[in-house]
């Protein structure tokens, strides 16, 4: 297969302003990615031939597919997968589903994910993917359909040892089982391991589903051990009330934490005394979303992020905290659950104001780390119990909170400089002792 069998990214025609040749992942989000490795570059005074190797994607691949609906109509949809780097073994990252999937937002989170990878010390590079639709205005069997379809259409470039996807924004175990099945039919025999993420039923693993949010608590209370905050007396905004958002929220109440305020695509809420988090998600598995939750003060989807508190946990999406929010936040601690909240230009401001910043590819690497887990599980054929991937889990984010404060210490850097020089530097160290070939 050659480098990269990118059809480019006309497809993004309409959302992306200038796709020019060579510009094939332009984007918003893979300019953030591409800034933040060449500043991390920069600062590890990295060889050309590395910034060459590592500041492209090193395959992408997109599709275009019709999906029969229930009317009996044909919706066109496109697809991607970017595999970032296979110098680390095979690749790993989700699929989402969305109105604004993108080529270069699956390189930018495809990216992201081999320096997390790396930082865990997973034996993986970074990979994502997703399909451009609106899953709220499929059918389930239409979510079928697209997920079988997409799942065909990647079989020339994934593989339980090759590239193994996950669940993302819009898609969830029962999208693994779908994928899974798809994949495992055209092979002719079950392949579990293909996908992470999946039913327990069908070789997912205990703990996964919360892995994410799970994660970020961890790592929260080890940054908070390290500046001297009582996590059991902070106070905690959380934007976001998804699988990454309600389950942190859940966490920190349950060891004593105020989660003060949550929101979703419908809207906040906040309680300075503290939301009854347990209502709150019932009141949510019942109504769908937020919107008129009876027992607190409601405010905009955005306005969660600028509520008085010790820490704003950003679990939505890309770009929240920009230039025209930063000097509103109101925290010490800022934990990205999300992938890619913070802009750099936010960033600049942040740490103007001296509000640290716990960075995406440490905070929200829960979720790989127990697909990681649950892979090994798969490959072994012998699950582990929840206690185990818990405590494994704990361990596994501490020990890389500590090589990104390590670095902070030698390098004389915030905490996502630190943590993307330690990952670049373990993946630049496997290229450079693989050679080039031929
Ligand atoms: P999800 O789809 O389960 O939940 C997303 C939540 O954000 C929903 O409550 C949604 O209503 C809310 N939301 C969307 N737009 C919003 C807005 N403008 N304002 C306020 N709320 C908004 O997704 P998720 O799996 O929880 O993922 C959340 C983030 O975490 C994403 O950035 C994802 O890439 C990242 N992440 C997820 C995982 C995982 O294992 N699920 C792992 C690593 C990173």
């Amino acid at each position: 297969m050659p480098a990269s069998e990118s059809t480019g990214a006309a497809d993004d025609a309409g959302r992306e302003d200038d796709v020019g040749a060579g510009q094939e992942w332009g984007s918003t989000l893979y300019r953030v990615a591409a800034d933040q490795f060449d500043r991390a570059g920069a600062l590890l005074d990295l060889e050309p031939e590395f910034v060459t190797r590592l500041g492209h994607p090193r395959r992408s691949l997109v599709v275009n597919f019709p999906v029969r609906l229930d009317s009996g109509q044909v919706l066109g949809l496109t697809g991607y997968r970017v595999q970032h780097t296979l110098t680390m073994g095979p690749t790993k990252g989700g699929f989402r589903y969305g109105p604004d999937v993108s080529l270069g937002e699956c390189a930018a989170l495809a990216m992201w994910m081999t320096w997390k990878c790396a930082l865990l010390g997973l034996p993986y590079g970074g990979a994502k993917g997703g399909v451009r639709c609106t899953p709220g205005e499929l059918s389930v069997g239409e979510l079928e359909r697209v997920t079988r379809r997409y799942a065909a259409e990647l079989i020339p470039v994934i593989g339980a040892d090759r590239d193994i996807p996950a669940p993302d924004m819009g898609t969830g175990e029962r999208e693994m089982a779908w994928f899974m099945d798809t994949y495992s039919q055209m092979v002719g025999h079950s392949v579990f391991e293909i996908v992470t993420g999946k039913p327990v039923a069908l070789g997912g693993t205990t703990g996964r589903r919360e892995a994410t949010g799970l994660g970020v608590v961890y790592v929260t209370e080890a940054v908070c051990e390290r500046i001297g905050l009582d996590l059991r007396e902070a106070r905690v905004a959380i934007q976001g009330f998804g699988n990454v958002g309600a389950v942190a929220a859940a966490e920190l109440s349950a060891i004593g934490a105020r989660v003060v305020a949550v929101s979703d695509t419908s809207g906040g809420i906040v309680d300075h005394d503290g939301l009854d988090i347990a209502a709150v998600a019932r009141w949510v598995a019942v109504h769908g979303v937020l919107a008129d939750y009876p027992h607190a003060d409601h405010l905009g989807p955005a306005e969660v992020l600028e509520v008085p508190c010790d820490i704003v946990i950003p679990a939505a999406l890309e770009q929240q905290i920009t230039e025209h929010n930063a000097d509103r936040l109101q925290c010490q601690l800022v934990v990205e659950a999300a992938n890619g909240p913070t802009t750099p230009e936010g960033e600049v401001i942040l740490r103007s104001r001296g509000i640290l910043v716990v960075p995406d590819v440490l905070a929200n690497a829960g979720g790989v780390t127990v697909s990681y887990f649950e892979w090994v599980q798969d490959h072994q054929r012998y699950s582990w119990d929840e206690l185990d991937v818990r405590e494994r889990l704990r361990r596994q984010l501490r020990a890389a909170f500590t090589r990104v404060t390590d670095a902070a210490d030698r390098l004389d850097c915030d905490w996502r400089m630190a943590a993307l020089s330690v990952a670049i530097e373990r993946v630049a160290e496997a290229a450079r002792v693989r050679g080039i070939y031929p």
